[in-house]
């Protein structure tokens, strides 16, 4: 079973983000990786095939900056345990990174809609899917007029999420918005931590236990969280 870990707050993600996966690592994993989005709209995308020490090495070599990111331990279940199924997965542009854990059990369907469009895949997952249908989703409320901000990230993930079928928990960010993170859950685990100026959401509570011990744990409800100008997290749906 993988992992995820995801925060936004006033810190640099991506070490929390590695501390985080490690107190994920007893739940056994193939490859890990992690995405941050900084004040720049930049998004950094780092992931590696094996142990988590190589994951840190490529953080160390090359950096990944920014207040907000998502981290993921993989358990191959679609695709092999290779650096290009690892996740996070990107949209075609680089603009959205997904971290899931669990089965998007009509990825094919999904996969063969979005080819007939001429999207393509870099990698064999059943995630791959979910980054390329934002995508689409995102454009379509921007080219409608949105401007981009948490409510529009997160009406993109609401109109996604019916289309995937499956058990899965998933997180994403935006590069377009520094400051916003949605995560969501379908009979999947994944808590949400309370920090001092930060949130985080985690499989588990041991990734969570060193930065809060204020910890959501919801069964059917969705929360979103969109600071900043907005640091409430909120119920949604
Ligand atoms: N089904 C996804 C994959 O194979 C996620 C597996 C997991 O939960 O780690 O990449």
């Amino acid at each position: 079973m993988c992992g995820i870990v995801a925060v936004i707050g006033s810190r640099e993600a991506a070490p929390l983000l590695l501390e985080g996966l490690r107190q994920l690592e007893y739940r056994g994993y193939d490859s890990a990786g992690i995405a941050t989005v900084n004040g720049e709209r930049q998004l950094s995308c780092l992931r590696a095939e094996g142990k988590l020490v190589n994951l840190t090495q490529r953080f160390e070599a090359q950096g990944a900056v920014g207040q907000c990111g998502i981290g993921h331990t993989r358990w191959a279940t679609h695709g092999k345990p290779e650096e290009r199924n690892a996740h996070p997965h990107l949209d075609g542009p680089g603009r959205v990174a997904v971290v899931q854990n669990g089965i998007i059990e009509n990825y094919r369907t999904l996969r063969e809609e979005l080819q007939a469009e001429g999207v393509v895949f870099c990698s064999e997952t059943d995630t791959e899917v979910i980054p390329h249908l934002l995508s689409r989703e995102l454009g379509r409320l921007v080219a409608a007029g949105g401007k981009p901000s948490g409510a529009l990230l997160l009406e993109a993930v609401q109109a996604v999420l019916p289309r995937l079928h499956g058990a899965y928990a998933l997180a994403v960010v935006w590069a377009e918005l520094p400051g916003a993170l949605v995560v969501a859950r379908k009979a999947a685990p994944l808590l949400i931590g309370l920090g001092e100026g930060e949130f985080l959401c985690a499989s588990d509570t041991p990734a969570l236990a060193g930065f809060t011990r204020t910890i959501l744990r919801w069964k059917t409800a969705k929360w979103h969280c969109s600071p900043p100008g907005d640091r409430a997290l909120r119920r949604s749906w």
